[in-house]
């Protein structure tokens, strides 16, 4: 027997990864270790008995083995509770850490190609469990534990398969997760409970979910519940009949419906396992439109049918007319293919022409892609994107529970300026808030979100939040050109801020005997009080970048999730517009340069008119450069202007909308 006292060092204590790659590592060790804290004690290799410690950093466990290799299971427990996953890094790899069977080194994202048709199977996302339970035939109690078991077989194939397909994509973080669902769904205490309540006389359905709710509400730390109710839905879920949609995942590639769907949800399902979303809600600049937008995939919103759509249907969705052809004939999935064939031989030929965007006069505009990982940025790079114009650094932040340490950013931010080669590598502070929910923030619910606490507001808040933020983007200078943006910016003095901020941790880093090249920092306009405030902005700012989406939000006073808003055509309505114009004089009065990177930059109606307001680059998702470079190839700029101005003085969206619909520029 070894026994040791171990504090607890892992950032923001024992979530899932690190407790499911305990469990799975001492898998491997021929001892049992337990994990002792006061009175509670928790079996080191149950990830459901050790979340329910609930252990936070900072705390000391006694850490107790017994067996043939008890020195090993304690040495490898108490690196998890050091280090969490990152003692992997240390542990030689040879167990969890290495890839599954079957998986293979990271692979290189391709240039994603965009198509406003696809073919997948439907997957309702809602959940309307009271529904699906009163269809559900229940059997003897012997059956409904046969069920279970087969229901978590189901699952956990399911997760392990996904959690291969995240090592291969080099997603280590999501692959922990995966496996650590794995393990909860395989928990000795949670069967124990599902077992008791069917010998009760429950459905299987019924057991699963009353045994993760019950387990949710025993948790210490709330936020950490969700992990377990979403594993208890999940094997309900199959249970009820969704066995096949499950299944679909490993070769059909899916339609993901519901009311919302979430960033999260989408990350799931990565490259092309997801053929689109359509759901109820939603709206284009919502962050499922624009991460469906980065894919290349249809997605509908304010779809008011998606609650009728069959799970596990075959359909056909076309995001150009808002429709989903659900069981479709021979001849209609013949006629997609080839649509879908066309649209993508399109989008190689344009994809091949690649060198600059230049207007028909002269005029280079820089064309850049907004990405959320550096894999992202390397497939933009090699569909031609000249750059990264926006980083959002927040998708690094969502779906975990630990916030990713100033190692991990710096990494993830150095991948990316290295991958832009001598082209600007724009990394935006967090921009959490509005319908970006970070978990591992903690941050109380808010009435109205998207006036409320985020962004620069919550960088500035929480400096060392904002301290690690900037040492990884002066840490990833070194590998490119990156640079710094601010979001929601709406006064001077929080550039300003920043600004001290960052002046202090490059000398710290200089102080630590590392290089710090100087990093360049822009000002997002997407408030009314940043244009308002333009020109001392310009003064204070090495860039300007217009967030177009928040700007026509915060102008309309139009929530840009609401779907039913969609009427009054934001981007296009001449007061938003004028803001436009208004940030662009200013930056051309103290000589910086202006970018759009919100969705108008990506809509080839729109481009003229931006670049006819003064708007000199533009970022979008890496699907549409080759598209929107055709269209400023398309343009004269002395065209654009006069466009421009001719639109300024329209008095509704409209009439904007149908000038630049006809006019040649
Ligand atoms: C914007 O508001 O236009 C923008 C680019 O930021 P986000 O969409 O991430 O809020
Ligand atoms: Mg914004």
């Amino acid at each position: 027997m070894a026994e040791k006292t171990v504090r607890v060092l892992c950032p923001n204590g024992i979530h899932i990864s690190p407790a499911g790659v305990m469990a799975k590592l001492l898998k491997k060790v021929s001892a049992r270790a337990e994990i002792l804290r006061g009175g509670d004690r928790a079996d080191a290799g149950d990830v459901d008995a050790v979340l329910a410690l609930a252990l936070r950093e900072g705390e000391d466990v006694t850490v107790r083995a017994l067996g043939d290799e008890a020195d090993t299971a304690l040495s490898l427990v108490e690196a998890v509770l050091r280090e969490g996953t990152k003692m992997l890094a240390t542990w030689g790899r040879k167990a969890a850490a290495a890839p599954a069977a079957g998986s293979s080194a990271p692979e290189h994202a391709a240039p994603m190609l965009s198509s406003r048709v696809r073919i997948g199977q439907i997957r309702q996302v809602a959940d309307d469990f009271d529904k699906l339970l009163s269809f559900y035939e229940k059997g003897s109690p012997m059956e409904e534990a046969g069920r279970f078991g087969e229901a978590v077989k189901v699952f956990a194939a399911r997760m392990e398969a996904a959690a291969r397909a995240s090592a291969r994509s080099g997603d280590t973080r999501q692959q922990f997760i995966l496996e650590g669902y794995r393990m909860m769904a395989e928990a000795q205490g949670f069967h124990a409970e599902v077992g008791r309540a069917i010998a009760d006389g429950a459905s299987a359905p019924e057991a699963v979910l009353a045994a993760k709710e019950r387990l949710a509400e025993a948790m210490l730390l709330q936020e950490r519940a969700g992990d377990q109710r979403e594993v208890g839905r999940s094997l309900a879920r199959i249970l009820l009949g969704e066995k096949e949609i499950m299944e679909a995942t490993d070769g059909t590639p899916l339609i993901l419906v519901g009311d919302e769907i979430s960033p999260e949800l989408m990350a799931r399902f990565p490259g092309d396992r997801l053929s689109g979303i359509a759901q109820s809600g939603g709206s284009p600049s919502g962050h499922a439109a624009i991460l469906a937008r980065m894919r290349g995939i249809p997605c509908l919103l304010g779809y008011t049918d998606a609650a009728a759509l069959p799970d596990g249907a075959t359909a056909i969705i076309d995001g150009e007319k808002g429709t989903v052809v659900v069981h479709p004939s021979e001849a209609e999935l013949r006629a997609a293919r080839q649509r879908i064939e066309e649209e993508q031989s399109e989008a190689r030929r344009l994809l091949e022409e690649t060198g600059p965007a230049v207007t028909k006069d002269g005029t280079g505009i820089a064309l850049r892609a907004n990405v959320g990982a550096p894999e992202e940025a390397e497939a933009a790079m090699r569909g031609g994107a000249e750059g990264v114009g926006l980083f959002r650094s927040e998708f690094l932040f969502l779906g975990r529970d630990e916030l990713p340490s100033e190692d991990e950013q710096a990494a993830a931010y150095g991948r990316a300026a290295k991958a832009c080669g001598g082209a600007p590598c724009v990394i935006r502070t967090l921009d959490a808030g509005g319908d970006k929910e970070i978990p591992a923030l903690h941050l109380p619910k808010e009435a109205n979100p998207f006036l409320g606490f985020r962004a620069i507001r919550i960088s500035l808040s929480r400096p060392e939040l904002l301290s690690a933020q900037l040492r990884a983007v002066l840490r990833a200078a070194k590998e490119g050109k990156a640079m710094l943006l601010l979001p929601m910016v709406v006064s001077v003095s929080e550039v300003d801020a920043v600004r001290e901020a960052l002046a202090r941790e490059r000398c710290a880093l200089f102080g630590e005997g590392g290089d710090a090249p100087e990093v360049p920092v822009g000002v997002m306009i997407e408030t009314p009080a940043a244009v308002m405030q333009a020109e001392a902005l310009a003064k204070c700012a090495d860039f300007f970048s217009i967030g177009t989406n928040d700007l026509a939000q915060y102008t309309l006073a139009a929530d840009r999730t609401n779907a039913s808003l969609s009427y009054l055509d934001a981007m296009f309505h001449p007061a938003v517009l004028r803001m436009i114009r208004m940030a662009a004089d200013a930056a051309s009065g103290a000589g910086i340069p202006v970018e759009v990177c919100g969705e108008m930059a990506a809509d080839p109606l729109a481009v003229p008119l931006l670049l006819g307001l003064g708007v000199t680059a533009l970022s979008m998702a890496a699907p549409m450069l080759p598209r929107i470079r055709a269209v400023v190839r398309g343009t004269s700029l002395s065209g654009a202007r006069l466009l421009a101005e001719d639109a300024l003085r329209q008095t509704g969206p409209a009439a904007v909308r149908a000038l630049a619909a006809q006019q040649k520029t």
